[in-house]
């Protein structure tokens, strides 16, 4: 068993990355500045698993710390979550995104690099794709991101193609997800996000549960068959059973590689809506509204890469998708932090 460093450990999908590494029998090393998450994600993650893990409410961008942590610990692989994902923000404050993402993963690097520590996977996401015309999306895509967000994504990835030119014992995975919802079947871990939820599945999940009056569904006049947008909705906890098949094939294949992490198929809108209702037995009250500027009509993924070099596929439809997230949204119906919360 190996000591994997989780940054970004304590938000959504790094909060699953936990569990999945902790019960596999890894040691786990999480840092986090806690910027967009809570530390008791954490301890759910320890009371899922029965297991403890290291936790350093670091920055990033910290180099000092960094040394600490890769001078305390053998570490032999680095899953890096950390950063920031809104993508409206990242058009109004473009220079944080760029801090966050772009130099929060050159000092990253520069650590490992420091520390002879040599194996990364990275979360980038269908947004380096930009608005694509042919469906379904593979790999070999040109890519054009059209938000500030999506750029630092593929300024990243081209960081660290150079770098991985520049050493062959650098082995990293670049894993390209499409729309990740869900969450832990426990009802314990979820997605929590700060504010009014810019992603579909977390307002309606908040429109059901009370919090939120109604849901704008952004038109229906896409061509589309209900006119409502498509996209690849993928279970949280099959997104990081990808990354420990990433983690796997990098064992067997130096170099850097890149895999698309969705399901194939894309739901509407309309079709998630209800989807949730039956899921959870409540009305998702909508109305139909303007466009929202960037949206692509559809965009789904061909994941057979993945399927063919990781031998990773996603289990998980959009019913059990809905299930886990309404057992996470009941059980905390106002986040980790809220008074009411258990
Ligand atoms: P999240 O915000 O829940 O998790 C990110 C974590 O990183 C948070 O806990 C936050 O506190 C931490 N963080 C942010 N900046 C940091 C910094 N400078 N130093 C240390 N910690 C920092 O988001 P998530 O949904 O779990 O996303 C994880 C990764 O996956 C992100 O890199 C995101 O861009 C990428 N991604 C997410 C999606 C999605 O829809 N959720 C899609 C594609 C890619
Ligand atoms: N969407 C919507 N109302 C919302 C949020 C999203 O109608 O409040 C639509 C959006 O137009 C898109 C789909 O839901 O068709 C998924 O949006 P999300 O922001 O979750 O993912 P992304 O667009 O980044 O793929």
């Amino acid at each position: 068993m190996s000591t994997i460093l989780v940054t970004g450990g304590a938000g959504y999908i790094g909060s699953h990355m936990c569990v999945e590494l902790l019960q596999a029998g890894h040691e786990v090393v999480v840092l986090d500045n806690l910027s967009n998450s809570s530390a008791r994600s954490l301890e759910a993650v320890e009371r899922i698993t029965q297991r403890s893990l290291h936790f350093h409410e670091v920055d990033v961008r910290d180099t000092d710390a960094l040394r600490k942590i890769f001078a305390t610990y053998e570490l032999e692989s680095v899953l890096h979550f950390a950063g920031l994902k809104a993508v409206g923000e990242s058009v109004s404050e473009p220079a944080s995104y760029y801090d966050n993402n772009v130099v929060g993963s050159l000092r990253l690097v520069e650590a490992m690099m420091e520390a002879g520590v040599h194996n990364l996977v990275f979360s980038s996401s269908a947004t380096v794709y930009g608005m694509p015309e042919e469906m379904p999306i593979t790999e070999s895509f040109q890519t054009g991101p059209i938000n500030p967000y999506g750029q630092t994504k593929l300024h990243v990835e081209q960081m660290l193609t150079d770098i991985a030119g520049s050493n062959p014992d650098w082995r990293i995975s670049l894993l390209r997800y499409f729309n990740p919802v869900g969450a832990h079947a426990s009802g314990e871990i979820g997605e929590n996000p700060n504010g009014i939820p810019n992603n579909l599945v977390p307002f309606i999940s908040q429109v059901a549960v009370g919090r939120r009056p109604h849901l704008n569904v952004f038109s229906d006049d896409y061509p589309t068959p209900d006119g409502t947008g498509i996209r690849d909705y993928i279970h949280v906890v099959d997104l990081v059973r990808g990354h420990m098949k990433a983690l796997e094939f990098l064992r067997r294949n130096p170099g850097i590689h890149v895999h698309n992490l969705g399901t194939g198929r894309g739901y509407s809108v309309l079709e998630m809506i209800r989807a949730f209702e039956a899921a959870s037995g409540r009305q998702v009250e909508y109305r139909v509204v303007e466009r929202r500027p960037g949206d692509a009509a559809v965009s789904y993924a061909d994941p057979a890469k993945a399927e063919r070099e990781l031998g990773w596929k996603a289990e998980f439809g959009i019913e059990r998708m809905c299930e886990d997230v309404w057992r996470w949204q009941s059980h905390y119906p106002n986040g980790f932090d809220a008074a009411d919360s258990p």
